[in-house]
């Protein structure tokens, strides 16, 4: 099933919730689902303005219309809803914009409404899986470069979806603070050290929850690709760089990349994002098409989306100064060579089985320009070129103190922004 544009995104609805109806990220366009603590229980809840609304109570209260939906929303994680079908999922966003728009009865959800600085936002699901993309060929261009400045493209990639395996136990959701880690370096010398990493960098990504799953053995065709994605967030995939030079041959990254992942705690489901659909990346003259599997006439015409992504930093000094988180780059999710079909799609072309809640992330999202590169490796080219800040400190890596915020929102002439939410966390030095 392909969403299509419906009443919930119709810009000129207004919400009685005051706060939604200025609000850049949560307007009643967009109605993320996410999961919080509130009173020292884990509840289900949506985001509108700046309100949380508590979904398990307005299940138990038989608001909903679909009695599958309700019996998914007690729960402390958005893994049964996932599991669902897109259809539940969108009669849930259905009910949502007719119990909170203008005219609707607000008495109905007396109670259920709390203050979203009342509340600590927790991962919205168990994940299972972890699954790490490449997606963008600038960034795999611009790393492949600094490498094999002759031939920085390996020539699997136009044709494979590159990806690994990632850790899921060190996911954890935007605002914990990410202690540097040690590990093996090899710097100059030929014996590697033991010790805190020097080479800490961040990587801007937009990752996808799994709704449905598949059985083992049972590919997901592309053209039901999306059938399986339930909703994207923001990602950082915090990377120890020193530790990952030394320990990525022969299979890859490991101990720099699995200390620590950071979602935002939102989940803007694909059906809010319809408005932003777009057509996918269009390869150049010259570029082989994709292999049957990982092509079809839907994904061609409408396979990417228009996110704008945005990374910030802000340091101790620039706390202490008095500063605001200054802005390192922007850059499109539109731009990245594979979608997000096609990443679902190969990953499953084995017979390898996603199960409701897996976290599949695009890689790091760079565009063609410096402004838009989406790590600092890129930004300050291997340490060659240390970024500025208005602070007068410069940074090719990260500090003790430093706090990395990413932001992603999306903007179309006729329909209302959305945006997901803060991705942050600051770095605490490693151990002792
Ligand atoms: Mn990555």
């Amino acid at each position: 099933m392909t969403y299509s544009i419906n009443y919930t995104h119709d810009a000129s609805v207004s919400s009685w919730v005051e706060s939604a109806n200025s609000h850049l990220d949560f307007p009643i366009q967009n109605l993320p689902l996410g999961v919080c603590r509130y009173a020292g229980r884990k509840i289900i809840v949506t985001a509108v303005g700046d309100l949380v609304l508590n979904l398990q109570g307005v299940a138990a209260r038989g608001l909903l219309s679909s009695s599958e939906v309700t019996a998914t929303l007690s729960s402390e994680s958005l893994n049964g809803l996932m599991s669902l079908e897109t259809s539940h999922w969108s009669t849930l966003r259905r009910d949502l914009h007719n119990l909170l728009k203008v005219g609707a009865d607000a008495n109905l959800l007396d109670g259920l409404l709390y203050k979203r600085s009342e509340v600590d936002m927790c991962l919205p699901a168990t994940i299972g899986d972890y699954t790490d993309f490449y997606a963008s060929i600038y960034h795999a261009t611009n790393v492949g470069s600094m490498f094999r400045p002759e031939n920085p493209l390996l020539p699997n990639y136009k044709y494979v979806p590159i990806g690994y395996h990632g850790r899921s136990s060190s996911i954890v959701v935007s605002g914990t603070a990410i202690r540097r880690p040690c590990g093996q370096t090899r710097e100059g010398g030929e014996v590697p050290s033991f010790g805190p990493s020097r080479k800490l960098d961040y990587e801007l990504e937009v990752a996808f929850y799994v709704g449905c799953g598949n059985e083992q053995g049972k590919p997901i065709p592309i053209e039901y690709a999306e059938d399986h994605i339930f909703g994207l967030c923001i990602l950082n995939d915090w990377s120890a760089r020193d530790i990952q030079a030394w320990e990525y041959q022969p299979l890859g990254p490991f101990l720099a990349k699995s200390f620590a992942t950071t979602v935002s705690p939102w989940v803007v489901t694909l059906e809010a994002l319809e408005p932003f659909r777009k057509r996918a990346y269009v390869r150049p003259e010259g570029d082989p098409e994709p292999l049957p599997y990982l092509s079809c006439w839907s994904d061609i015409e409408r396979g990417a989306i228009d996110i704008t992504l945005e990374v910030y930093i802000q340091t101790e000094k620039m706390v202490a100064q008095g500063l605001e988180p200054f802005k390192l780059s922007t850059a499109g999710f539109g731009d990245m060579y594979w979608t997000i079909a096609q990443m679902l799609a190969h990953h499953t072309c084995n017979g390898c089985n996603l199960r409701p809640g897996d976290l599949i992330a695009s890689g790091t999202v760079s565009g063609a320009e410096r402004g838009s590169w989406g790590s600092l490796l890129e930004l300050a080219w291997r340490g060659s070129r240390p970024i500025e800040l208005p602070s007068g400190e410069r940074r090719s890596f990260l500090e003790d103190g430093d706090e990395i915020i990413m932001r992603g929102y999306c903007v179309r002439e006729g329909f209302r922004r959305i945006g997901f939410g803060d991705c942050r966390g600051r770095i605490l030095p490693a151990l002792k």
